[in-house]
């Protein structure tokens, strides 16, 4: 974090543009074994029986990208869910609580079954309404970003703008002891209401409402994601930081990057770009 602003809100030009982001070193993470919430371990004992039964370790960064025995032998979700975490981990993310989540939380589930079969490919999927569920990559590394910048310390309380299908919050929910998540269009809240519902996930509280405004009575956060892409990120949620707190957030148009935001003091925010990524919009009001 190098561009510092005591001026609110952040102008562009105080935040650092290309890839500014800090080079990951192995040092910079500890290997952590998921400990799944009794309800995942309940779901998965149908999806994931390996996993249920506790017998998949994390694999680390250092066992990627090859397919072992015991993946060959896992039922074909949790075995599209290892590989997924694999081609993740194969771009750059090692955060192995990150790589464990989406091990664990089975992403075909978040979509309409007809693109089941495309569920552990690296990419965005449409969800209806016009919107999409984020590509695994994008999602561990913004994740992984306020995680690491957090000093890979267990995120206490997470707000995530756009919930979308429920995707990213339930894989927030593996890494965080209280995650919030707000989504605009009623429908898609009722359906990630829905897809979740299995998991009995009790740390994830879904909001209807517009995230721009964020959620007041709960802040401060020590990590917001913003899951939908701005002009630039609302005054409230930069407000609904947590002092020593980040914020991941796409910001642009037409050329989008990866915001990464620490509040440093009552009055003082620093920012850098991480790199370039692609958001359905983040728009005002609800539907
Ligand atoms: N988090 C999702 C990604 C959802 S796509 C995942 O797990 O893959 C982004 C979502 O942001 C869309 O569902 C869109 O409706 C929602 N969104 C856009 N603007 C919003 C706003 N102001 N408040 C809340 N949600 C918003």
């Amino acid at each position: 974090m190098s561009a510092k602003s005591s001026r609110f809100p952040l102008p562009l030009s105080h935040v650092m543009g290309g890839d500014t982001g800090r080079r990951l070193s192995d040092a910079d993470y500890r290997l952590r074994e998921i400990a799944p919430q009794t309800a995942v371990r309940n779901r998965m004992q149908t999806c994931f029986p390996d996993k249920a039964a506790g017998q998949v370790k994390s694999s680390g960064f250092a066992a990627m990208p090859v397919l072992s025995v015991r993946q060959k032998n896992l039922p074909e979700p949790a075995r599209g869910a290892a590989v997924m975490a694999e081609k993740v981990a194969a771009q750059g993310i090692r955060d192995t609580l990150v790589l464990d989540a989406l091990r664990a939380i089975p992403r075909h589930l978040f979509v309409a079954s007809a693109l089941a079969q495309r569920a552990y490919e690296d990419t965005s999927l449409p969800i209806g309404h016009h919107q999409t569920i984020s590509r695994p990559y994008t999602v561990a590394r913004m994740i992984e970003a306020v995680r690491l910048e957090a000093g890979n310390k267990k995120l206490s309380s997470v707000l995530e703008i756009g919930t979308g299908c429920g995707y990213q919050a339930a894989v927030l929910s593996q890494v965080a002891d209280q995650v919030y998540s707000i989504e605009r269009i009623r429908a898609l809240h009722e359906q990630a209401r829905q897809n979740l519902r299995v998991f009995r996930l009790p740390n994830l509280r879904l909001h209807y409402g517009d995230g721009r405004l964020g959620l007041p009575q709960v802040a401060p956060f020590d990590a917001i994601i913003i899951a939908a892409a701005g002009l630039d990120v609302p005054e409230a949620l930069f407000l609904q930081m947590a002092v020593g707190g980040y914020m991941v957030a796409p910001v642009g148009s037409e050329r989008q990057q990866l915001q990464l935001t620490k509040r440093t003091g009552k009055k003082q925010w620093e920012s850098v770009m991480l790199e370039d990524c692609r958001f359905v919009p983040l728009r005002q009001g609800v539907i």
